[in-house]
C-alpha cells in the first residue's frame, strides 16, 4: 500500500492533479451557476405569471376575507380596474367588499358599485344600487345624480324629472336639467306630430336660450324654415356642422346676407360668392380654393368643460356629464362624398 503512495511524490503529478482539482472545480461551478441561473428565471416567470392572470373571483374572495390588504387598498385596486375598462373585476371586488368590508364604508362602496354597473352598462342593477342607498339616505346628491343619468340612459325620462324634485330640495340648480330632459321628452315622444314637437321645442328654447344644438338640430332637419326664422344667427357658431350639411334648396338667403359669419360660411362652401377673406383659418382657406379641389369642412366636437373631444355631436358630455357644453372643433379634409359622385358619373 505504502509503495502504491510512493509512486505519487513525483512533483509533476502533484501539478497535474492540482489542475485536474481546478478544472474539475470550475467546471461544476460553471454548471452550478448556469442552473442557479434557470431556477432563477423559472421562479420569476412564475412570480411574473400572477401578475399576467387577473384573480379568479375565488381567489379574490379568498384574498380579500384574509385581510391582508387594507380595504382602501382594495378600493383603489378597484378603481384601478374600472379606470382600465375591466369593469367586471371591479364590480368583484366591490361586491366581496360590501359583505365583508368595515360598515362605515358601505354606503360609499355601494356607491362606487353602482357608478361601475353604470359605467358598465347594467342600468338595471344601477338603479337598484341607488334606490338602495336613498332609501336609508334620501339627502345623498351624487345618488341621486346617477340615479337621474340611469334613468336618462333608460330613457324614461318622466322618472328622470321626478329625481330633479330632491335635488332642487337640496338648493341644486336644477333649471338646465329640467329643460334638457324636457326637450328629450318632447323629441321622444311617439304620439305628437314633428310640427306640434317643433313648436313645444321652440317654447323650451325661448325660456331658456340653451340647448340650441339639441332643439335646432331637430328642427333644421323636420322643418328648416321655421328653424331659420328662429334661428338666433349669433349662435350660428354653435349649428356650424348642421348649416354646413344643409340642402342649398333650404337655405333663407335674406338671413344669410345680413350675417357675416354665414356669409363667409356659404363663401367656403361655394354656394355664393359675397366673401373673399375671412378670418377664420378653415374658411378663409376654402374660399380661396379652387372649387374643383376635393376639400371640405371636417367637424369634432369638443367639451368645453372636460375637454373630451368627441366624433360626434352629443348633448349631454359622457366623461363629465355636463350638458351643452359641446363646442364644435373645424378641420380641412379630403372631401370624399365629391369623389364617390364623381366616380358615379363617369359611369353615366
Ligand atoms: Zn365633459
Amino acid at each position: 500500500m505504502n509503495t502504491f503512495f510512493l509512486e505519487f511524490y513525483d512533483p509533476l503529478f502533484g501539478i497535474i492533479i492540482f489542475f485536474a482539482l481546478i478544472f474539475v472545480i470550475t467546471f461544476f461551478s460553471y454548471w452550478f451557476a448556469k442552473f442557479k441561473k434557470k431556477e432563477d428565471y423559472k421562479h420569476l416567470d412564475k412570480f411574473l405569471k400572477q401578475f399576467a392572470s387577473l384573480p379568479s373571483q375565488n381567489e379574490l374572495k379568498v384574498l380579500i376575507t384574509k385581510g391582508e390588504l387594507s380595504e382602501k387598498s382594495w378600493l383603489l385596486l378597484a378603481n384601478a380596474y374600472t379606470k382600465s375598462g375591466n369593469y367586471e373585476k371591479s364590480i368583484e371586488i366591490y361586491s366581496e367588499l360590501l359583505k365583508v368590508g368595515d360598515k362605515a364604508n358601505y354606503r360609499d362602496t355601494m356607491f362606487l358599485l353602482g357608478k361601475t354597473y353604470f359605467r358598465a352598462g347594467f342600468l338595471e342593477r344601477a338603479k337598484r344600487i341607488f334606490l338602495e342607498i336613498l332609501k336609508n339616505n334620501p339627502r345623498t346628491p351624487q345618488a341621486l345624480n346617477y340615479l337621474l343619468l340611469v334613468y336618462e340612459q333608460m330613457k324614461n325620462y318622466n322618472m328622470a324629472l321626478e329625481v330633479l324634485e330632491p335635488l332642487s330640495e337640496l338648493d341644486k340648480d336644477i333649471d338646465l336639467e329640467s329643460a334638457y330632459l324636457n326637450s328629450l321628452l318632447i323629441l321622444n315622444s311617439v304620439g305628437s306630430s314633428s310640427d306640434e314637437k317643433v313648436y313645444k321645442l321652440l317654447e323650451i328654447y325661448k325660456r331658456t336660450n340653451q340647448l340650441t344644438y339639441l332643439i335646432f338640430e331637430y328642427i333644421f332637419r323636420v322643418n328648416p324654415k321655421v328653424a331659420w326664422e328662429n334661428l338666433d344667427t349669433s349662435k350660428a357658431e354653435l349649428l356650424v356642422d348642421i348649416l354646413w350639411n344643409s340642402n342649398k334648396k333650404d337655405l333663407n338667403f335674406d338671413i344669410i346676407m345680413q350675417n357675416g359669419y354665414l356669409r363667409e360660411l356659404y363663401s367656403a362652401k361655394k354656394y355664393i360668392n359675397e366673401s373673399y377673406k375671412s378670418s377664420i383659418f378653415e374658411f378663409n382657406i376654402l374660399i380661396n380654393l379652387d372649387s374643383k379641389v376635393n376639400a371640405t369642412l371636417g367637424f369634432e366636437y369638443i367639451c368645453g368643460d372636460c375637454k373630451t373631444v368627441y366624433p360626434f355631436a352629443f348633448s349631454r358630455c359622457s366623461s363629465c356629464h355636463a350638458i351643452d357644453t359641446s363646442r364644435v372643433e373645424l378641420s380641412i379634409v379630403k372631401d370624399y362624398h365629391k369623389d364617390f359622385s364623381e366616380e358615379n358619373n363617369s359611369f353615366q
